[in-house]
């Protein structure tokens, strides 16, 4: 069995849910392995998941049960991902970044800062024999190109493999970092070029995938190991139909669908292993990425993040079904 956790997570109601529903939410009998979700038409469905964190959850509790585990994996040579899902307000940037990367409330850092603090502490509590470089990289996935968010001109950058690397973006621009203040100062430089390509593109982030990648080598005695970390902020998998896109707009939605959908056929995939041989990882940019960090030994963290409002219900429960056919 693979080893895949999926949690799901309703973030505080905002100011306008609360104006259109007052305090109402579509979720009921919550505990923090379940709860009872009701539909527009009042129907309810039951769902399991490894761990709910409903609003007023602390960021910090959501670190360490989805992410310290698999940062202790990566520093130990085990690739993880960690991932966020959800339609585009669902609280996925804000669980992965928190409001900021640097200078925010230290309370409200997101999954992304305390990974990289998790990172060099494991290193620092490690066997002092073993050498530890660690290596980022940052890329998005728009409209199925992979481009550099530390180098805005590598704008389609292609995904090989070798026996040495395993998968690999090639090319990709890798900043090596020696401690916590190092990483946050690069991983600022890649947001803030994701948004220069944006306005650049006219496009909106909540469109593209980001990924932020960790690449962790040890060396013990000229011997060489590595673990791989990617931390991924999905776009947004709300239904473009409804909107009534067109043009662009719906050429960008069926391409989001359509890698969302193969990431979902992979994690099917992986959790039916032994009926299924064959594991779809070139259907999509995003799963050829992923393909050595999820799968075989690696482990995987899904965080399915929704909005508590009854406006948003059958987008949430869009976002629950996908979490609960990932288990
Ligand atoms: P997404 O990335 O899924 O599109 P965001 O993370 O940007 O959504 O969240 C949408 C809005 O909701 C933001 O203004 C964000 O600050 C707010 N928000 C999301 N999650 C929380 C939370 N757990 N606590 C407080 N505000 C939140
Ligand atoms: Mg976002």
């Amino acid at each position: 069995m693979p080893n895949i956790r999926v949690s799901a997570l309703f973030r505080p109601l905002n100011s306008k849910e609360k104006s259109d529903h007052g305090d109402s939410v579509s979720i009921w009998g919550i505990d923090s392995e379940s709860f009872v979700f009701k539909d527009e038409k009042e129907e309810e469905t039951e769902f399991r998941f490894d761990r709910v964190f409903f609003q007023g959850s602390e960021q910090a509790d959501i670190y360490e049960f989805l992410a310290l585990p698999i940062v202790k994996g990566a520093v130990n040579g085990v690739n993880g991902a960690i991932i966020t899902y959800g339609q585009t307000g669902a609280g996925k940037t804000y669980s992965m970044e928190g409001p900021g990367i640097t200078n925010c409330d230290d309370k409200q850092k997101g999954i992304l800062p305390r990974v990289v603090d998790g990172l060099f502490n494991a290193i620092k509590l490690s066997d002092d024999r073993i050498k530890y470089k660690v290596k980022l990289s940052m890329v998005e996935i728009y409209m199925e190109k992979v481009r550099d968010l530390f180098d805005l001109s590598k704008d389609n950058l292609q995904i090989k493999e070798s026996k040495v690397q395993g998968i690999f973006v090639s090319g990709v621009t890798e900043i090596s970092i020696s401690d916590s203040a190092e990483a946050l100062q690069s991983l600022s430089r890649g947001i803030a070029n994701r948004a220069v390509g944006e306005t650049q593109m006219n496009m909106s982030s909540s469109r593209s995938h980001c990924l932020y990648m960790f690449l962790i080598q040890q060396e013990l005695k000229k011997e060489k190991r590595y673990g791989k970390l990617i931390l991924v902020d999905l776009a947004g998998s709300e239904k473009a139909e409804r909107t009534g896109a067109e043009g662009r707009v719906l050429e960008e939605a069926k391409t989001i669908n359509k890698s969302l959908s193969a990431l979902g056929n992979v994690i099917n995939a992986l959790s039916s292993q032994g009926k299924l041989n064959h594991i779809p990882y070139r259907d999509s940019k995003l799963t050829r990425i992923l393909q050595d960090a999820l799968g075989g030994n690696s482990q995987t963290a899904f965080l399915c993040c929704c909005s508590p409002s009854p406006a948003n219900a059958s987008e949430s429960l869009s976002t629950l079904r996908f979490g609960a056919r990932a288990k």
